[in-house]
């Protein structure tokens, strides 16, 4: 059989410890046989970050400004404990903020839906992609204790013409908070949301509470209003969906209520929030996808779990693992089909696609690795437990 052939490189990232195992399978099992690949590779696991002083993780967001795709392995975010454990020069900051820093992008997470396993709320029969705004807010706040005495923001023009706006008249101990957002990283933020939302031909709901903050909610909401009436309305009206903004309390009722389908822009708070309660809700970490757009139309493809560092000690003491690799499979699936989409060649679409059915019918044929037997149900099937490389044979057969 003759290898689907690539035109323009993928940006590929690799990252640490069980997933860096997976990924090194996946590629062998599942996509080498079939496409003659091409990527650009940077290793951005955290012994070659240490080497590097972490320039090759800036590197690599450099390579996916220019290439437009890039596919990333879960990696390691240091912490005192891994400072030791690695001999690290440093403490590094995480990879994923440095990419999204130089990408100004937004994360979108969606779950994988499998016949068999059933969300907490069973009437979501469709994906729940939710956009969380990842700057400022209580993210990049700065707070402090108070004591009994006047508060008072203090803002100057680059004129120096200055302006007071009062906080609280403290009459006892209490605390305080100043948080701030910009009207550039909204604006980036809301032309992220509305492509995605295209991209994929679902609605766009955004939620804030304009009603209690005013002006700084306020703010959220009429820069979103403003991008979609001058740059997407057209476009939103020809692709047959819709736009709309309410209160998060609003949204909270009606995504419950709803059947999914929607693509959910949250500010950055509610983001991290609602993302870790849709994320169990449709039932495991390791079925949920993750891709930073940018506003200009750049994407990076991941899973949204980490390294799976407990199954990866037991991997190197030599003992089987049964870790779920679907959720990197389909961060290299939605890579390449965006990379098919971009250089126009079907060939490649058509295999992210088929790709994608094939890990989703193994799964529901009852063939699965660990964490789902548990939450698998459907009659007829018995599921059955497989160690991840026979899990990947098994995608492998029904390509
Ligand atoms: P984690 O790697 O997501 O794993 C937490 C637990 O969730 C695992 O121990 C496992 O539970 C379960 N799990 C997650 N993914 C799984 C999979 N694919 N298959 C089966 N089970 C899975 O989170 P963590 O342990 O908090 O973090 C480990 C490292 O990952 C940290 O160094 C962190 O910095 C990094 N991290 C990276 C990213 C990223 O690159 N995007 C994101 C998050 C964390 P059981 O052990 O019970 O089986
Ligand atoms: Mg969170």
């Amino acid at each position: 059989m003759e290898k689907i052939k690539m035109v323009t490189p993928i940006v590929e990232m690799d990252g640490d410890e069980m997933t860096r195992i997976l990924w090194k399978w996946i590629k062998e099992i599942l996509i080498e046989p079939f496409v003659d690949l091409k990527t650009e590779y940077y290793d951005l696991g955290l012994p070659e970050r240490d080497k590097t002083d972490d320039k090759v993780t800036t590197d690599s967001a450099k390579a996916t400004l220019k290439y437009g795709v890039a596919v990333k392995c879960a990696t390691i975010t240091p912490n005192k404990q891994r400072v030791e454990e690695y001999n690290l020069k440093k403490m590094y900051k995480s990879p994923n903020g440095t990419i999204r820093a130089i990408l100004d992008g937004t994360v979108f997470r969606a779950p994988i839906l499998v016949d068999g396993i059933t969300p907490y709320i069973p009437t979501w029969k469709k994906p729940i992609v939710i956009a969380r705004h990842a700057y400022g807010d209580i993210y990049k706040a700065v707070d402090g204790l108070a004591g009994n005495g006047k508060v008072e923001l203090h803002f100057t023009d680059r004129n120096g013409n200055p302006a007071v706006i009062p906080v609280h008249d403290f009459d006892g101990d209490g605390v305080v908070m100043a948080m701030h957002n910009t009207d550039k990283s909204i604006k980036s933020f809301a032309r992220s949301c509305f492509n995605y939302a295209l991209d994929l031909k679902m609605p766009l709901w955004f939620s804030t509470k304009d009603t209690i903050s005013k002006v700084y909610d306020g703010n959220f909401k009429a820069i979103f209003n403003e991008v979609y009436e001058t740059e997407y309305k057209d476009k939103f009206e020809s692709a047959g969906i819709e736009y709309m903004y309410t209160l998060i309390d609003d949204v909270v009722a009606r995504i419950v209520r709803s059947e999914g389908g929607i693509v959910w822009a949250c500010k950055n708070y509610d983001g991290d929030v609602m993302s870790d309660m849709v994320a169990t809700a449709y039932g495991s970490l390791a079925m949920m996808t993750s891709v930073l757009v940018s506003p200009d139309g750049i994407y990076e493809y991941e899973a949204a779990h980490g390294t799976v560092t407990r199954h990866y000690y037991k991997y190197i003491k030599g003992e089987e693992t049964s870790t779920n690799p679907v959720a990197t499979i389909f961060a290299w699936s939605g890579a390449l089909r965006k990379r098919g989409e971009l250089d126009n060649t079907p060939d490649l679409i058509d295999f992210a696609d088929r790709l994608e059915k094939a890990t989703v019918s193994t799964i529901e044929s009852g063939l699965m690795t660990g964490d789902l037997v548990g939450l698998f149900k459907k009659e007829g099937v018995t599921p059955k437990k497989l160690n991840s490389q026979d899990f990947l044979k098994a995608i492998a057969s029904r390509i």
